[in-house]
């Protein structure tokens, strides 16, 4: 019998099991192929209807119209912090970014590098991150404003996104994409890290509005170009195969087993709910997002006795509750339940936590 836990990784994390086993099934033998889709050419017909197929279920998923184009691009939502100043923002012109935590700081510091000009519009930083800002400082000539929609790390989500009027949005959403329902009309660009709620790691979804490819400067290196990616639908050189190919199930997964992303989002605030409303209960543990901010995918706590924490992740894991250390750069405990994770892993984290909190509280 193969043994699975319950998998709170923040990322990469946890695949619906459903996906795992199609891709055993068929892993052998892609489609009559005789070949395992990790040897089929990206030139194929095979590879052909796979790559059509994930970008037809991305545009379907978030009702994007034809004004959008999306790509599957290598180097993580990382290589995202250098590409979007690269690409979208003139060197006489000037981008708001908002501080919301270690990722947005990331994103600040690579426009930084490359000597772009770059507005903190707002920042959480003076209380540790633990809350979205309200009011912030867009300035109507900015080139882009630019949020991470999820913070992945301190547990805080946007709820509802800025006004910034005929500035684009950007945002970094390897956190939350396809979690929650989404208006992508005011977005020039979207990122995400497939390995939080999409796949698995090695490919990074990006959808773009077609008129922000126009800012695509001539002099960038090819591989750095949007355009170059959009003109090949993403397949300008050999693209990450299995991992488009496993980003696409899950969408299948998340179309016709779940029903779409509203479905999801309803599952998704349940799932939050019983955690948060456990968290709120009790004095044992205590969340550290403000209650108006809180991330209905990374649900971050402390114990009271944060000695105790260490104990509760080693018998949380013993139990077959994996993944729920917090991050190195803060500590304490981290619950990732994205789309993949299910109630039932839910139910049992805080039955798991109120058995604990009897024993030691
Ligand atoms: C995980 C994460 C990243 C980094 O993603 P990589 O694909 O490892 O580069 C960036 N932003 C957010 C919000 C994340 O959660």
């Amino acid at each position: 019998m193969t043994k699975r836990i319950f998998n709170f990784n923040a990322g990469p994390a946890a695949l619906p099991l459903e996906v795992l086993s199609e891709i055993q099934t068929e892993f052998l033998d892609f489609k009559g192929s005789g070949m395992s889709i990790t040897e089929v050419s990206h030139r194929s017909s095979w590879f052909d209807e796979v790559i059509n197929d994930a970008v037809l279920r991305v545009k379907r998923l978030l009702n994007l119209g034809e004004g959008h184009e999306v790509l599957f691009l290598q180097g993580g939502a990382s290589l995202q912090f250098s590409m979007v100043p690269m690409n979208l923002l003139p060197d006489d012109q000037v981008a708001d970014y908002v501080n919301t935590g270690s990722w947005s700081v990331k994103a600040i510091r690579e426009a930084q590098v490359l000597g772009k000009k770059v507005r903190v519009a707002a920042s959480s930083e003076d209380r540790d991150f633990n809350y979205i800002p309200k009011n912030v400082d867009f300035h109507a000539d900015a080139a882009y404003v630019h949020i991470t929609s999820n913070n992945t790390i301190r547990g805080t989500q946007w709820k509802s996104f800025p006004n910034t009027g005929d500035v684009p949005l950007i945002s970094d959403m390897s956190s939350d994409i396809m979690g929650r329902t989404l208006d992508v009309a005011p977005f020039g660009l979207i990122y995400a890290g497939a390995q939080k709620n999409l796949g698995p790691s090695g490919v990074t979804l990006v959808i773009i509005r077609r008129d922000m490819l126009e800012r695509v400067p001539d002099t960038l290196p090819t591989m750095l170009k949007y355009t170059t990616f959009a003109a090949k639908n993403s397949m300008f050189n050999t693209p990450p195969c299995f991992a488009i190919y496993a980003l696409g199930l899950v969408l299948k997964w998340l179309d016709e087993k779940v029903g779409g992303i509203s479905r999801i989002e309803e599952i998704n605030q349940q799932k939050a709910g019983l955690l948060y409303s456990y968290l709120d209960e009790s004095d044992f543990y205590r969340g550290t997002a403000e209650e108006e901010d809180r991330s209905t995918m990374n649900v971050t706590f402390r114990l009271t006795n944060e000695s105790l924490e260490e104990t509760f992740i080693a018998e949380a894991l013993a139990n077959g509750l994996g993944g729920l250390k917090g991050h190195r750069s803060v500590g304490g405990c981290r619950a990732s339940i994205y789309n993949a994770t299910t109630l039932e892993a839910v139910q049992a984290l805080v039955s798991f936590m109120a058995d604990f909190e009897r024993r030691y509280g």
